[in-house]
């Protein structure tokens, strides 16, 4: 693989939109909701890609169900290069792929930042329309090299509605907003929201508490883009690799296409 400045801009030229779902804390939905994202812009028609960048848990993988499969390299040019795995129409990279089994990190400090980009700019993404890039969780120096180093067109920050989960994602809202930084938040959205029992499809029961996703929406002035409920199937089909477009709950699939709908309209009125 090619030897990279460490502060150098990682340029993805074949890539017109690069965004970030990033969360305060682990354990929120994020890689759930960044893997749905992409699969929702590709059954919309758009190129897709996603990076897996969570190096502390990634699951992108698992989700897509091609755990035990290994991306091809090509040689072209004198360049080694990485060939995305493709599924659901998504071309896929991530971490896990490159990581020793039952190890949880390969990369620590800089060589992690330099890894990921290293990771990012050495795969044949060829054209795309998006590419999703899950974030590790939190607001450490990885993350922040690592946003610095990305021309981004935007990011979502992911949390539950609980109290806990909004402090945190509002240091990771100020991670975007830093003067080294400085890109634009295209919104919030708000996971397991609610649970609505199967035998009763009226009924809302807000376990993590309720509002928490607008509030946080409200202090950021930034749109709270979809409600996402929590749903018995949802972790079922992600342990299977299947997305949430085989889910028997027509909420949770129309909250997804909303939001790649809206995803894709922040986008075009940005440009
Ligand atoms: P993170 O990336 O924030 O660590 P994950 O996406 O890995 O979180 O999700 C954590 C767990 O919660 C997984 O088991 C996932 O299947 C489950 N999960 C995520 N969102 C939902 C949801 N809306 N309904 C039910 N289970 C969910």
């Amino acid at each position: 693989m090619s030897q990279q400045n460490p502060f150098e801009k990682i340029e993805l030229p074949g890539v017109k939109n690069i965004l970030v779902v990033a969360s305060g804390k682990g354990g929120v939905g994020k890689s759930t909701v960044a893997a749905n994202l992409a699969v929702a812009l590709a059954r919309e028609g758009f190129r897709t890609g996603i990076f897996d960048a969570d190096l502390y848990g990634p699951s992108i993988p698992l989700l897509f169900g091609v755990q035990h499969v290994k991306p091809d390299v090509i040689h072209h040019q004198g360049k080694e290069s990485i060939v995305p795995i493709t599924k659901y129409g998504v071309k896929i990279i991530s971490i896990g792929f490159f990581m020793v089994s039952n190890k949880s990190l390969i990369w620590r400090g800089p060589a992690a930042s330099a890894g990921l980009a290293q990771l990012l700019s050495d795969t044949e993404w060829g054209e795309l329309d998006f590419l999703i890039i899950d974030f590790p969780p939190g607001t450490g120096d990885i993350q922040l090299t690592t946003l610095q180093r990305l021309n981004l067109s935007g990011g979502i920050l992911v949390t539950t509605p609980q109290q806990l989960a909004i402090a945190d994602a509002q240091k990771a809202a100020d991670m975007f907003n830093t003067k080294m930084i400085q890109v634009p938040l295209l919104g919030v959205v708000e996971n397991m929201a609610w649970f609505t029992p199967e035998k009763h499809p009226d009924e809302k029961y807000y376990l993590f508490g309720s509002g928490g996703g607008q509030q946080l929406a409200d202090q950021l002035q930034i749109p709270l883009l979809a409600q996402i409920p929590l749903v018995c199937d949802a972790c079922e089909l992600s342990d299977t690799g299947q997305t949430i477009f085989a889910s028997k709950d027509g909420n949770l699939i129309s909250q997804f296409e909303t939001l790649a709908n809206k995803i894709n309209q922040s986008l075009t009125s940005l440009v």
